[in-house]
């Protein structure tokens, strides 16, 4: 394990608004009045957020794609005592956006992370879609090209977690359609659209229902967008709970397998069918 020297700086990662300035955490704007240096995605574009929050801290320049003397300078600074701060356009830097290289550089060469947390698209998103959030997985921007697209809509079309995507909005009705295609008309989609700007909007429906509500409106064909998808219903053979093979098991031993097929499906949810099927196959 590397050990950090005390002498050291720290980088902290600092989450800033994705739309509402409101939403800027005072411990981010004290982090970044006190670094020495702001490593920034774009520092014409975050020069707006420093200046209305009296930020005067200089900024220099980082991407996943500068070159390695950039990430190393940022590092050898860090070890020479002084604290850098990374942020990102908007929201969470690494999650869709530029750090990862400096992070992962930085935890290597043993100098302390320190993250600043605040606004994040997909948190925000999932926090008030109403879909089930206790599993969920993030999947970032879909491929731009539909054959690409549609290949990795059906890798994940199995997946029973919530599935949170990124997507820009003049594809946004092509990828609505497309998963209405791979995941089928009825799968329930959330679309979040302008979190916490003026036009802030989040409609869930059936995904054929989204795709043609989002055509018939081209407002809903603009701005950010975070699309949050339901996961796939459980097969039905993994459905069968200890529990519903025990009433299944008493009903078939009082009644004929139709009758406790009907009976059972009223007690149990599962579908009058495959519970019959189920009874055929306990007496093979
Ligand atoms: N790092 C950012 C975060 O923490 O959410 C994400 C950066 S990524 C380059 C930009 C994408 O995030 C947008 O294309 C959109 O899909 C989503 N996004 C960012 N701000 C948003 C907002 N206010 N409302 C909805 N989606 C947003």
């Amino acid at each position: 394990m590397t050990t950090v020297a005390s002498n050291q700086g720290i980088l902290y990662v600092v989450a800033t608004p994705i739309g509402n300035l409101g939403d800027m955490v005072p411990r981010a704007v004290e982090t970044l009045q006190t670094v020495a240096v702001i490593a920034a995605e774009d520092t014409r574009h975050s020069s707006r957020l420093l200046a209305h929050f009296d930020i005067k801290t200089p900024c220099i320049a980082y991407h996943d794609h500068s070159d390695e003397t950039r990430v190393e300078q940022l590092i050898a600074r860090i070890q020479a005592g002084d604290s850098v701060a990374l942020i990102s356009d908007a929201g969470t830097p690494l999650v869709s956006d530029p750090g990862y290289r400096l992070v992962r550089s930085a935890r290597q060469a043993g100098v302390k992370v320190v993250p600043i947390p605040g606004a994040c698209a997909m948190i925000a998103a999932l926090s008030a879609a109403g879909l089930p959030s206790d599993r969920f997985a993030f999947e970032g921007f879909l491929p731009a090209k539909q054959v690409a697209r549609c290949t990795q809509l059906q890798s994940l079309a199995a997946d029973p977690r919530t599935l949170i995507f990124y997507e820009a909005p003049h594809r946004i009705l092509e990828t609505l359609q497309d998963m209405a295609q791979v995941f089928g008309a009825e799968r329930e989609v959330v679309m979040a659209r302008e979190l916490t700007k003026t036009f802030e909007t989040i409609k869930g429906s059936n995904v054929s229902e989204l795709a043609a509500w989002v055509e018939s409106d081209s407002n809903q064909q603009r701005g950010e967008i975070v699309l949050l998808v339901h996961g796939a219903p459980k097969p039905e053979n993994e459905a069968m709970t200890p529990e519903h093979m025990h009433i299944m098991k008493v009903l078939l031993d009082e009644l004929p397998v139709k009758q406790a097929a009907a009976i059972g499906a009223k007690l149990t949810g599962l579908k009058k069918n495959f519970l019959y099927d189920w009874a055929l196959q306990q007496a093979e």
